[in-house]
């Protein structure tokens, strides 16, 4: 089973849309696991603070430290993957992505307010993980966007375990167009080649189209992509 845990402030948030559909199926056949943990129930004054000021002054507030670092310690069975949402992070992608759904569990850190505390990433060990060159007002969308990308990479969470096999970025290209009934649309049919039901033919359209659209669109999938097919 793959495990997941998240820690926020915001616990409601959760489990969302991550138990519907097939994401929800899968949970309940335990193919994977959702643990919340409500990092405010680790704040120990009256007032039940999770944040103050920075040092050195300046805008805002930062997620304190040892509230966070006991949310963690009591929950973290041993020497488990930390990830912490964060702009300043390194950019997460397709490989990231896979990379996770490897870990038999993984752990989200959903940073507030003008984020946390430096001496908890460092002190254990976490990889910050950003989704994205903008600033988000909480790490909870963050964790939705990159729990949905593993879980797609989790064995037995898609139906049909081929379907991720063709889309973007799985061979370094954007996915070529789609098209499905009626056949025609508006008065538009669909490219004659995708009716010839010459399956060699078809694979190279869609390829050709991968390849047009990634060039296109993305000059440094494209410049990557020429680099591994050369070799
Ligand atoms: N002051 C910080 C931004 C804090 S935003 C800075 O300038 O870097 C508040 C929280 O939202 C962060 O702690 C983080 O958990 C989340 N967040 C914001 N943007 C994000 C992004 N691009 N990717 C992942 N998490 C993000």
């Amino acid at each position: 089973m793959f495990k997941s845990r998240v820690f926020t402030l915001y616990p409601d948030y959760f489990p969302g849309y991550l138990e519907k559909g097939l994401f929800g199926k899968a949970m309940k056949e335990k193919i994977w696991s959702l643990e919340i943990v409500d990092i405010r129930n680790y704040a120990e004054d009256k007032h039940k603070t999770v944040d103050d000021t920075p040092y050195g002054g300046g805008d805002g507030m930062i997620m304190k430290a040892d509230v966070l670092a006991r949310s963690l310690d009591k929950n973290l069975p041993q020497d488990e993957k930390i990830i912490y949402l964060s702009p300043k992070g390194k950019i997460f992608d397709h490989n990231c992505a896979k990379r996770f759904s490897e870990f038999e569990s993984i752990n989200f850190i959903c940073g507030h307010f003008e984020g946390i505390d430096q001496r908890i990433i460092d002190s254990r060990n976490i990889e910050e993980i950003s989704i994205g060159d903008f600033v988000l007002s909480g790490g909870e969308t963050a964790v939705f966007v990159v729990l949905d990308a593993i879980l797609r990479f989790v064995p037995g969470v898609l139906g049909n375990v081929n379907s991720s096999k063709n889309e973007s970025f799985e061979n370094g290209l954007l996915e070529y167009p789609q098209y499905t009934k009626p056949q025609i649309f508006e008065q538009k049919g669909v490219p004659e080649v995708l009716l010839s039901g010459d399956h060699a033919k078809i694979k190279d359209w869609r390829l050709s189209q991968s390849e047009a659209i990634t060039r296109d669109r993305r000059p440094d999938l494209w410049e990557k992509y020429k680099k591994t097919k050369k070799n």
